[in-house]
């Protein structure tokens, strides 16, 4: 199959990495197409299954894990599984376009790690950790107690910034998104 390149947004949870992602989607010169993965998570308020993610049950996802059907997986967070499925990445290719992903960071390591070649691997850093606590707290999707988690995992992911590509500083969102077009751009034309 012909594969187009691959195209790796990772940030912890609230840096801003879904607006800029879809962002990028907009720009139809870019010739990108949404990774849409699979969890078991709840289907949050304005969601939609089959654009935002495909929504499955824990069952279903325990059945793809054993076919091998995953690129990468993950339990994200605890009893929430997350995973790329090989069927999205040749649906895509088969489009003649670019993979654009939104997920976390070992995921997106892992995605690096096995198409090396034609992977852009970004990491989208908040300003601190203060300010995505901020962010999330005002997204008011999450409970305290997830919010808690989130912050966890993201300092972990936080140190894991350097092993990336690309570090895009995320202070200004309108600043991030074109800085974000320019390096994408930049990539699909080599
Ligand atoms: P949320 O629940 O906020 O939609 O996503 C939680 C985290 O899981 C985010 O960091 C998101 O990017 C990540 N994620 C989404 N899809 C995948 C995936 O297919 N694989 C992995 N490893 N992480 C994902």
């Amino acid at each position: 199959m012909n594969t187009g390149k691959l195209i790796v947004f990772s940030a912890p949870s609230g840096s801003g990495k879904t607006t800029i992602v879809k962002h990028l989607l907009t720009k139809d010169e870019l010739q990108l197409d949404f990774s849409i993965s699979a969890t078991s998570r709840y289907q949050r308020e304005g969601e939609l299954n089959g654009k935002d993610y495909y929504f499955i049950s824990a069952t279903e996802f325990q059945q793809h894990i054993s076919n091998n059907d995953f690129v990468e997986f993950e339990e994200v967070y605890k009893d929430n599984y997350y995973g790329t499925l090989k069927t999205e990445l040749e649906r895509i290719w088969a489009l003649g376009k670019n993979v654009i992903f939104d997920i976390d960071v070992i995921g997106g390591l892992n995605i690096k790690k096995q198409y090396p070649d034609q992977t852009l691997a970004v990491f989208v850093s908040p300003p601190s950790v203060e300010e995505l606590e901020r962010r999330l707290r005002f997204r008011q999707t999450e409970t305290d107690e997830k919010i808690q988690m989130r912050l966890e995992k993201a300092e972990r992911e936080i140190a894991e910034a350097p092993k990336f590509d690309v570090i895009l500083e995320n202070h200004d969102l309108e600043t991030a998104k074109q800085e974000a077009y320019q390096l994408i751009a930049d990539y699909l034309k080599k």
